[in-house]
């Protein structure tokens, strides 16, 4: 890859690389796609979306997309010489009174901050998206997106919303579909667990990435075959499967969130080419799902099936 020195001025506009005929866009420019694709109006309230860290006429470059604000990421940001990091989950969700760098966050920020990197958050609202964080994951999964599995009011043409209703083009078994979803998706020492008859049918999922416990309702009045989603709880998940033949698979929620990563980063480079940017857009692939190991029970078929 071509290194390029970065012109730096007052004024607003993208600046021309030197002996080059792209452009290198301004902090605030590229954020303003950014906004566009995933207005922070559309978070919910309890959010903390858009730019923690950053200085508007800032040159940006080198872009990395990744789920978790994290030191491992910040400092793969670093290494990458990245001017941009976007992530999917909030810094600061519920405010703070100090960012010393002798907290992890404080940390964070400090990193940032030395090596002139901006840190931006789409969050509920990449959610909500279209496309957003649900169609990412339906196709990883090869899975054909219907509607939303909880369409958003304000949306007249009703694509946006939280979760996806999809199809398959052939039936799997429930089987079939965790071993899809255990191969298509980002490898975590979770990997897939899996309720119900392994043997059934699937032909239609309602996907969510990230939490999906609170879609239940939503879920069985739209009376899918299976349910994939992360971080399902006991009771939600067995009151779900004792009322219903709703079949659930419960993915690790990094790696359900994950693809958006590939989207949201394939979406900036296209608006980079659009606009004659001269941007480099990478996803990290570091695995930031907090479970690193996972220790399978003596009983590691519990379908009754002989071994
Ligand atoms: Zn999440």
């Amino acid at each position: 890859m071509i290194s390029h020195i970065r012109e730096s001025g007052a004024g607003s506009g993208a600046q021309r690389c030197p002996g080059s005929l792209a452009l290198v866009p301004r902090l605030s420019e590229v954020i303003a796609a950014l906004e566009n694709l995933w207005p922070a109006e559309r978070a919910e309230s309890w959010d903390a979306v858009g730019t923690v860290v950053g200085d508007p006429d800032q040159g940006v470059s080198r872009v990395l997309f990744a789920v978790d604000p994290v030191q491992e990421i910040v400092d793969e940001a670093v290494k990458l010489g990245a001017d941009l990091l976007v992530t999917h989950h909030p810094l600061y969700l519920r405010g703070t009174t100090t960012v010393a760098a002798s907290t992890f966050k404080g940390r964070v920020v400090h990193t940032l901050i030395k090596n002139d990197i901006a840190l931006h958050v789409a969050h509920t609202n990449a959610d909500t998206a279209d496309p957003g964080v649900s169609d990412a994951l339906a196709g990883a999964l090869d899975l054909r997106v219907v509607r939303p599995l909880v369409p958003d009011p304000t949306d007249p043409e009703g694509r946006r919303g939280l979760g996806r209703i999809c199809e398959l083009d052939h039936p799997l078994t429930l089987r079939e579909l965790a071993a899809r979803a255990a191969e298509r998706l980002p490898a975590t020492a979770q990997g897939i667990r899996v309720a119900g008859d392994p043997e059934a049918t699937v032909r239609t999922v309602a996907v969510s990435g990230g939490s999906g416990d609170s879609l239940f309702d939503d879920v069985r009045a739209a009376g899918v075959d299976a349910f994939l989603t992360a971080d399902l709880r006991h009771h939600p998940a067995s009151e779900a499967v004792a009322h219903s033949p709703l079949a659930l698979l419960d993915a690790a929620h990094w790696a359900t969130e994950w693809p958006w990563c590939e989207l949201a980063a394939a979406q900036l480079d296209e608006i980079s080419d659009r606009n004659g940017w001269d941007l480099r857009v990478h996803v990290s692939k570091t695995v930031t799902d907090p479970w690193t190991a996972h220790a399978a029970s003596a009983l590691t078929d519990t379908s009754g099936a002989p071994n």
